[in-house]
């Protein structure tokens, strides 16, 4: 990959509109419940909150008054009292290889002194386009290869504010009808949109916030909107397991799990929440993940790292675990950052490793470094977001 300096561009702020809340990642009670907030009879909002989530969702409604079938006393209402504006995107990365990083700030909640700022990346290849969402500012659990690790988590993400990544991502890249595309940087040709998967990779323990998660997907793939199946949804997890069997059961979102080591001695190191929740019952909640099946395989993640986890050995205790779970494995080149205590294993042991597990019936790709030019690479990400301490840890910390 061309490591060229990153293009960056700082972007006008503030489409925050003076106080007024946004309806932009609100889920349909919420929409229901703003609309009743400013006197809509209950026998319209069903009506009328479909035809908001058709302009916000399906269209991208960037102003009350493209909604040419809301009638105008109603789009008066709604702009006098809610707004449409988007979190503030304050700098946008695109990398020699066509991967796009945004850092967002939301508006300070809850008594907060300043906003809380998060990552999120497009991957885009010829036949796909792979968004990477956060599900926490900072992340309570330390993986020993991960740069967002080193930031301690400032708070969950709401809801809303997971989505409104997927409402930034497509402004920006145009996937909105009628939308501009950008002409800076490789898009999907093929497929008619750009955004065509949505991973839960970004910052953050996705099952420590549980139900903000789950409701983001339920918008995330809601037909009439923004319309992803969840078979192209994936939750990626450490191994909390006590939430695995929800997020099959209540979510129905594809799992993948951050796996990175055959041994409890050295998951322990790499993945310390192993220490709560070992290998064992971790492939035990796997082997029954609802939905799972080999159509819709679970991914087990590894990254490779030089003279750590890369022997051939622990390629076939990897193989020899996984029996009985319909598995895709995801090799992943370490992406290094600065101060990183890894390398990245030789090209040759990570072919080898492949090869074993591929010759045991997996597919085993290599995944190939994304962004990592603007750092936007798995485990790289890391905002600059002052670093709170935790005021308390998440329920099933
Ligand atoms: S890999 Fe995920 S869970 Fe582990 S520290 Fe990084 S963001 Fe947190």
């Amino acid at each position: 990959m061309d490591l060229a300096a990153p293009a960056l561009s700082c972007l006008t702020p503030a489409l925050e509109s003076a106080g007024k809340p946004s309806l932009v990642g609100t889920t349909r009670a919420g929409l229901g419940q703003m609309l009743a907030s400013i006197g809509v009879p209950p026998s319209e909002i069903r009506m009328r909150t479909a035809q908001l989530w058709h302009w916000i969702y399906y269209r991208g409604a960037n102003s009350f008054d493209e909604m040419a079938n809301v009638s105008k006393v109603l789009r008066a209402k709604l702009d006098a009292q809610f707004s449409l504006a988007r979190p503030e995107v304050i700098a946008e990365q695109i990398s020699s290889d066509g991967t796009r990083k945004w850092l967002i700030r939301f508006a300070p909640k809850d008594g907060e002194a300043k906003g809380a700022d998060v990552e999120c990346v497009y991957i885009p290849e010829s036949d796909r386009g792979t968004l990477c969402v956060s599900s926490q500012v900072g992340c309570t659990l330390t993986c020993s290869f991960c740069h967002t690790g080193t930031q301690n988590l400032v708070r969950n993400l709401t809801t809303q504010e997971i989505i409104a990544q997927a409402v930034v991502a497509r402004d920006r890249i145009g996937d909105f009808p009628g939308m501009k595309v950008p002409e800076d940087g490789l898009m999907p040709t093929e497929g008619s949109r750009f955004v065509s998967n949505i991973v839960f990779m970004g910052m953050g323990e996705p099952l420590y916030n549980f139900d903000h998660v789950r409701d983001a997907v339920s918008v995330l793939a809601d037909g009439e909107g923004l319309s992803l199946s969840k078979r192209r949804i994936t939750v990626s997890t450490a191994g909390v397991v006590p939430q695995i069997p929800a997020l099959g059961s209540e979510a129905g979102a594809m799992l993948a799990i951050s796996l990175h080591a055959v041994r409890d001695d050295l998951r322990d190191k790499l993945v310390p929440l192993n220490k709560k929740y070992p290998l064992r019952a971790l492939l035990d909640a796997c082997k029954t993940y609802p939905g799972a099946s080999n159509a819709r395989r679970i991914t087990f993640e590894y990254v490779m790292l030089k003279g750590i986890n890369d022997t051939p050995a622990e390629a076939r205790e990897l193989v020899r675990l996984l029996k009985g779970i319909p598995a895709k494995i995801n090799l992943i080149p370490f992406n290094p950052w600065p101060g990183a205590p890894y390398e990245c294993s030789d090209w040759e042991r990570i072919e080898r490793f492949s090869d074993i597990v591929f010759n045991a019936g997996y597919a085993s790709p290599v995944r190939t470094p994304r962004g990592r030019d603007i750092l936007a690479a798995c485990g790289q990400l890391k905002s600059e977001t002052e670093k709170l301490r935790a005021r308390a840890r998440l329920a099933s910390d």
